[in-house]
This record gives C-alpha cells, structure tokens and sequence, in this order.
C-alpha cells in the first residue's frame, strides 16, 4: 500500500513520483484502464496516466504488480467500480498492442 492519501471518488491513481514508467500495470490492466504517454520531463521520457477511469473493475492487478508500490487502487467498499465490458478488454488489447502507449483516439 502507498503512504499517499488518494483523492476521493478515483478508482485508481497514480503517484507520478514514485512511477519508473515500466509499463507493468497497463500490460496487468484488463480493462484498458491505463496508458503510458509522452513526457520529455521524465526520466523515461513517458509516464502512465489514468485514461478511462470509468473501465476500472478494481481488479487491484495493477496494485499488486507495481515494483514501486506507485498505484493504488480504490477501496471497494468506498468506490463502486465499473463491470467489465467487450469495449473496455478490446480497448486493453489495442493498448498492450501499441507497446502500451495510449492510443490515438484517446
Ligand atoms: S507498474 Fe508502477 S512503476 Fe510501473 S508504470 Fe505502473 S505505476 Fe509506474
Ligand atoms: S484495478 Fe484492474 S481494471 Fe482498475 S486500473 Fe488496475 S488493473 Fe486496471
């Protein structure tokens, strides 16, 4: 668990100071959740971003998988989290399929 209090009502959030932009949650995320995008003022040049908060089923696979301890996931009995969805597993396909960058339409 992260020492960062999470903002209220946020399913999952990242803290950018702790990310080494590894890509290991958007390749964990079922549900096409997560993204990595361009950011020259990082070390690796990208860093992760919440791009459809509203697709998280709460799975904690990003969470658990973190080597950073950089994403924390809401709790369940203060968030109602998303169902899964065609959409959103589609969605998480073409992401892992763009080397887990964001995708053009987002
Ligand atoms: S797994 Fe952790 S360190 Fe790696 S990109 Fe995701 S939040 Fe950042
Ligand atoms: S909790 Fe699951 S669905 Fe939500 S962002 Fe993390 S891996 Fe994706």
């Amino acid at each position: 668990m992260s020492d960062v209090i999470m903002p209220e009502n946020t399913p999952v959030w990242v803290n950018e100071s702790r990310c080494k932009a590894c890509d290991i949650c958007v390749s964990r995320c079922p549900s096409g959740v997560l993204a990595m995008n361009l950011d020259p003022h990082k070390v690796l040049g990208k860093i992760v971003k919440v791009m459809y908060p509203q697709s998280c089923i709460g799975c904690m696979e990003c969470e658990l998988h973190c080597p950073d301890f950089a994403i924390v996931v809401a709790d369940r009995k203060k968030f109602k989290f998303a169902k899964s969805s065609k959409e959103a597993q589609e969605r998480a396909e073409k992401i892992k399929a763009n080397k887990f960058m964001a995708l053009q339409e987002a």
